[in-house]
C-alpha cells in the first residue's frame, strides 16, 4: 500500500487494528491519529464496516478512514513492514520486555529510519491473541491501574501517537513562533545582580554581615532556579538603584548595567 500525499504527516507508521468490534471505535482512532499527524491506518477485518457510525466518530478525519485499507489477514496488513509493535493492555509472560508508551514511541520512530512499522491493536474484547503477540518484535504496554489497566482502543491509540508526534519533531515547536526569543542573562549577570542584591540588603539592615546565615546562598538558589533573563537581571538592578537611590539621596550609584535605570515603566518583553 503507497502512503498518501498529504503535506502533513508522521509517514512509515502504520496503525493496524486487529477485528475491531465496534466502528466508533475505528473512527475514533482515525480521528486519534489525524490529530497527531499519523496517517495510515489498516482495518484487519472489523465489523460492522464500513458504517456510519464510524464516519461520525472520525469527524474530521474521515479522510484517514476513505484510504484505509480493509485486509482479511493480519499479515496482509504487516506486509512490507519491517518491525511490528504490539500493544498489551495485560501483563504477560513474555521473553522480552514491554516497553511503556514514550519508550514504544522511541523504538518505532527509531526502526522506521530501516523501512515502514507498524504499531498493532487489538479488539476490544480480547486483544491480541498470543500467535499475534509473537508476531511482534516488541510490545508497548501503557502504565495504567493495575486494578484497571484495560484503555479504551482509541484512548490507547491517542496516546501512542501523542508520543510519536512529541518525539518526531512533528509538531510546531511549543513556544510561539512570534515571540521574541529568550535571551538568558549570563552567570556574570546574575552573580552582580545577587552582590548588588546582598549590599542593598544589607544597607537597609535586612542581611547582617555578622550574621549572615543562609540569606544570600537561598536567594542564589531562588534566582538560579528561576533561569531569569537578561532583561529581568536587569529590571531587578533598577529595582535595588532606586532603593538606594533613595537610601542616599545624590550618591552616585555604581555605573553598573541596569544601575543607571529610572522608575520601572515596563517596557520590552
Ligand atoms: N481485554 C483486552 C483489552 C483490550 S483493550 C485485553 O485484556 O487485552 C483493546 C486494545 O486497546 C488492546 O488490544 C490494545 O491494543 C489497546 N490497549 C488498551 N489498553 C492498553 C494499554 N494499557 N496499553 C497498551 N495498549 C492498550
Amino acid at each position: 500500500m503507497s502512503l498518501n500525499e498529504e503535506p502533513w504527516g508522521l509517514s512509515g507508521v502504520r496503525v493496524v487494528l486487529v477485528e475491531p468490534s465496534h466502528p466508533g471505535n475505528v473512527g475514533a482512532v482515525a480521528r486519534a491519529m489525524k490529530t497527531m499527524a499519523v496517517r495510515d491506518l489498516v482495518l484487519v477485518n472489523p465489523a460492522r464496516y464500513p458504517s456510519a457510525e464510524a464516519t461520525a466518530r472520525a469527524s474530521g478525519a474521515d479522510d484517514i478512514l476513505a484510504a484505509a485499507p480493509v485486509v482479511e489477514t493480519v499479515d496482509e496488513a504487516l506486509a512490507g513492514c519491517i518491525f511490528v509493535m504490539g500493544t498489551t493492555a495485560r501483563r504477560r509472560h513474555l521473553p522480552w520486555p514491554v516497553v511503556d508508551a514514550a519508550g514504544g514511541a522511541e523504538r518505532l520512530l527509531k526502526e522506521r529510519v530501516q523501512g515502514p512499522v507498524a504499531l498493532l491493536f487489538g479488539r476490544e474484547h480480547s486483544g491480541l491473541t498470543n500467535e499475534e503477540v509473537e508476531r511482534c518484535n516488541a510490545l508497548v504496554r501503557i502504565p495504567a491501574n493495575p486494578a484497571y489497566s484495560s484503555l479504551n482502543l482509541a484512548a490507547a491509540a491517542q496516546i501512542l501517537c501523542y508520543e510519536l508526534y512529541r518525539q518526531s519533531g512533528e509538531g510546531e515547536p511549543l513556544a510561539d513562533a512570534g515571540q521574541a526569543p529568550r535571551v538568558e542573562a549570563t552567570v556574570d549577570e546574575v552573580s552582580g545582580m545577587l552582590e548588588h542584591l546582598r549590599r542593598v540588603a544589607t544597607a537597609v539592615e535586612f542581611l547582617d554581615p555578622q550574621s549572615p546565615r543562609l540569606l544570600m546562598r537561598r536567594l542564589g538558589r531562588l534566582f538560579n532556579r528561576a533561569r531569569l533573563e537578561r532583561t529581568e537581571v536587569q529590571i531587578l538592578r533598577g529595582l535595588l538603584a532606586a532603593v538606594e537611590r533613595k537610601l542616599r539621596p545624590g550618591a552616585a550609584v555604581d555605573g553598573q548595567s541596569g544601575d543607571s535605570a529610572g522608575p520601572y515603566e515596563g517596557n520590552g518583553p
